[in-house]
């Protein structure tokens, strides 16, 4: 099988452009997988607790025969190797995030793995750089991405963008 899946990279510590440039050749290299496309990377304001600096966010679209989680535990591993440490602050600051945002059409209601990630819907920052990637993909249960970010205009939420 060789399923199309969507990963969110996030970083706001340790020269964060270059965290998400280590964190594609670290995607690109992962057995039977392939980096089809990159995202513009994108700085971000950020979500979580105050004072932290501003995020460098990306999407990337892979094709892998991994299943889901063995994809998601080597996208853990990468962000380990970057520096990842999980303190006992949610959102707190971070060397990389690496969320698995979609893994074909599969839909999965576990603590370790939900997807489509439970989150996606609401942030600019991964519906952005997603729509440059994707803007037609459905997302199940939730509606076109295109879609999803004109809520967020509507809803005037969501923060400020800026290209890198
Ligand atoms: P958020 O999920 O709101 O973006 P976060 O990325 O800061 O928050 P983490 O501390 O990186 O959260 O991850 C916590 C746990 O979430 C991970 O250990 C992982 O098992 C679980 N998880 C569940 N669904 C997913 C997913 N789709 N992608 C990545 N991790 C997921
Ligand atoms: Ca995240
Ligand atoms: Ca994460």
């Amino acid at each position: 099988m060789n399923t199309e899946a969507f990963v969110a990279l996030g970083s706001n510590l340790a020269d964060p452009p270059r965290q998400l440039e280590r964190a594609r050749e670290a995607l690109g290299r992962l057995p039977g997988t392939r980096l089809v496309a990159a995202s513009r990377s994108l700085r971000t304001a950020p979500v979580g607790p105050p004072g932290q600096p501003h995020y460098c966010n990306a999407v990337v679209r892979l094709r892998t025969r991994l299943a889901p989680f063995a994809l998601l535990g080597a996208l853990l591993e990468i962000e380990t190797a970057q520096g990842r440490v999980r303190g006992a602050q949610p959102w707190g600051p971070r060397t990389l995030d690496l969320d698995l945002l979609l893994y074909g059409n599969l839909v999965l209601d576990d603590p370790r793995l939900t997807l489509p990630h439970p989150r996606l819907h609401a942030r600019r920052f991964v519906l952005e750089p997603l729509a440059e990637l994707a803007p037609e993909l459905e997302v199940p249960g939730r509606g076109r991405v295109c879609d999803l970010l004109r809520r967020l205009d509507r809803q005037g939420r969501g923060r400020p963008v800026c290209r890198l």
